[in-house]
């Protein structure tokens, strides 16, 4: 065996791998797309005890609410996610028409053709993130109270960013607690979350740092969104370092949208005024997956510490 030839020649990034492959048959089975996996026991059952964890960390009135996976397309396009990130958006779409329509779409892909082609699109949207569908829903109950609103809300989220990276699904599960009120409402509820979302990071044994962020706003328009909300402080992530420290990943955000949805739902507080919104997400599979990338893929082995936090 010649040493010498086999460490001149270094792998590259590809040989190697991602450093979160080795997580993936423990704790996901393929479903023949990148971004979007069947999820097993163990993993599965992370996601229902950090759900937990989170609940146990609500605000006293915080009203709770479920969606589901689509959302009304007309309220997603009013709300402005087609100027900010049309790319990452998925639209439902049907065989509309006659029977005899349909049923010439479906034999085409029978006979070896192309069925798609006949789609139009339906009323619905894959929901992006988990607090859209919230909004419409506040406003139509008249003024915002004195107090401010609290909500808890979470949905199986979709966005079109197919990766092979096991933090970076199409599928995926987000947890929000959002607030509606005065502009100083809002701003104390995230300066509130920011610590407590580091400190349920210690207690989960996470290695993490809470730094400015942008959106990845679509476009050469978008890099002047993304400038203007990183000047204004719009947005923080709680970063984990889970393939690299360099290019840490975003497991929960800290966002200020100020009178945005507030303008567009009119939304109005008690004295008239546009409400101001903000809303902390948590990254369900994210945080998941840095569990299992820090402690193993055997929570019975984890540090006890992290196991009580788990109520393991
Ligand atoms: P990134 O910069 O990594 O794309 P983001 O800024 O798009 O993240 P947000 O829009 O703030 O993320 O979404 C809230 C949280 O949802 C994120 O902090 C992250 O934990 C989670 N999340 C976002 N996109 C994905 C994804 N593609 N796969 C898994 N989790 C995600
Ligand atoms: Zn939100
Ligand atoms: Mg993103």
């Amino acid at each position: 065996m010649n040493l010498a030839v086999r460490t001149a020649a270094r792998p590259t990034p590809a040989e190697i791998g991602d450093p979160l492959d080795p997580l993936a048959p423990a704790l996901f089975e393929p479903l023949g797309v990148d971004g979007v996996y069947a999820r097993t026991r163990v993993y599965e059952d992370m996601v229902e005890r950090l759900d937990a964890l989170i609940s146990r960390h609500r605000e006293a009135e915080t009203e709770v609410l479920r969606f589901p996976p689509v959302m009304s397309r007309r309220d997603l396009e009013r709300a402005g996610y087609l100027k900010s990130f049309p790319n990452l958006l998925g639209c439902v779409c049907a065989l509309h028409g006659a029977e005899a329509d349909i049923r010439g779409a479906a034999d085409r892909h029978e006979a070896g053709g192309d069925w798609t082609a006949s789609l139009s699109p339906a009323d619905l949207v894959l929901t992006p993130a988990a607090c859209y569908p919230l909004y419409p829903i506040a406003a139509a109950r008249g003024p915002v109270p004195r107090q401010g609103l609290r909500f808890d809300v979470a949905c199986d989220c979709f966005r079109h960013e197919p990766s092979r990276h096991l933090d970076r699904l199409q599928s995926f599960r987000m947890r929000e607690y959002v607030c509606i009120g005065s502009p100083q409402q809002v701003s104390d509820f995230r300066e509130r979350w920011i610590p407590r979302a580091k400190a349920l990071a210690d207690a989960l044994g996470l290695a993490h740092r809470v730094a400015p962020a942008s959106d990845p706003f679509f476009g050469r328009t978008g890099q002047v969104m993304a400038i203007s909300q990183l000047q204004q402080s719009l947005k923080f992530e709680l970063l984990i370092p889970l393939r690299s420290a360099e290019r840490p990943t975003a497991c929960m955000s800290f966002n200020c949208h100020r009178d945005h949805f507030g303008a567009i739902w009119g939304l109005r507080d008690a004295t008239g005024e546009v409400a101001h919104t903000g809303c902390v997400a948590f990254g369900m599979d994210r945080l998941a997956v840095a569990l299992f990338a820090t402690h193993g893929l055997e929570p019975r082995k984890w540090p006890g510490s992290v196991r009580g936090t788990l109520e393991l």
